[in-house]
């Protein structure tokens, strides 16, 4: 859903994020892998068996990779629910360009509220960032972007009260954390971006997971399921960007390799 990555080695200009997984997807095609189109709603072992249930069929697989990545976090504000398509949006790739010209606000401080908001100046004719905090967490090359775009103003130590709107979002109401000043602004757009929250929710608690619900793994990623493999963003990690999951992708696959051959090593 990323309109242009530009920290991934080999595209020096960026690519957007659908032609680079379709790129991949051909690639691994090439190489005999087969694409089945289906949900997991269960993932499991039974004694020394990996079981995977799907639309009523059990599908008994030698090993898993999980790689099921993040979904956004709401933040839970009034209004907010009730306006999500209506102006509330977690994608600015996908809805960007309806704000053609108008005023929207982002939330967070993290890479993605920092990366995102500057792909909505190409629409946007202003775009407020609300940061809860007087410092952003994000690498410091988008905040200095940020600082020099004429089109972002920053509403930082304010937290997001609320979403007001009828039938689409009119504006949005701001409390300074310090004095307790709150203030209404008009915007026609939210994007939020308060962090993500991992897809796991096929999986049993015999799963060890981290404080926030991320999947832990070992070295050779492996769950405290033997055969279960974790890979990305769904799993406990420092750092998740696209070039660290495709790390992570190639050592899990191989991992789950070694384990149906019953190898010690790798390579
Ligand atoms: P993040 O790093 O967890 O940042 C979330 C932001 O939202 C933080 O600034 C946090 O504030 C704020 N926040 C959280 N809960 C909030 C609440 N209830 N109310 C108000 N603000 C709230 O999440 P992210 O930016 O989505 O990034 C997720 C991961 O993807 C990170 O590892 C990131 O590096 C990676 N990523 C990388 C790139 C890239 O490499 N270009 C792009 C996008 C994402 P505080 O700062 O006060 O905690």
């Amino acid at each position: 859903m990323t309109a242009s990555i530009d920290n991934y080695p080999g595209f020096p200009e960026g690519i957007p994020g659908m032609e680079l997984g379709v790129k991949m997807y051909e690639q691994a095609k090439r190489f005999g892998a087969i694409l089945i189109n289906s949900r997991i709603e269960r993932l499991w072992r039974d004694g020394g068996t990996v079981l995977a249930q799907s639309g009523g069929h059990t599908t008994t697989p030698k090993a898993a990779v999980i790689a099921t990545g993040s979904t956004p976090r709401k933040l839970g504000a009034p209004g907010e629910a009730r306006l999500i398509g209506k102006g509330v949006s977690y994608c600015a790739t996908c809805d960007g360009p309806l704000y053609r010209g108008r005023t929207v606000a982002v939330v967070g401080g993290g890479d993605s509220a920092l990366q995102e908001a500057l792909f909505l100046t190409r629409f946007a004719s202003k775009v407020i960032l609300v940061h809860r905090r007087k410092a952003f967490r994000a690498a410091l090359v988008l905040q200095d972007d940020v600082r020099a775009n004429a089109k972002i103003s920053l509403a930082l130590g304010k937290v997001l009260r609320s979403i007001k709107g009828k039938d689409m979002v009119e504006a949005i109401e701001i409390e300074d954390r310090q004095t307790a000043e709150t203030e209404v602004i008009g915007v026609e757009g939210v994007f939020i971006y308060v962090g993500y929250d991992p897809n796991v929710a096929m999986l049993g608690p015999e799963f060890r997971r981290s404080e926030a619900g991320f999947l832990l793994a070992d070295t050779k990623l492996e769950t405290s399921v033997p055969g279960v493999f974790a890979a990305g963003d769904v799993r406990e990690k420092a750092l998740r960007q696209v070039a660290t999951a495709v790390g992570d992708g190639a050592l899990a696959a191989m991992s789950a390799y070694a384990y149906i051959e019953g190898l010690n090593k790798l390579a």
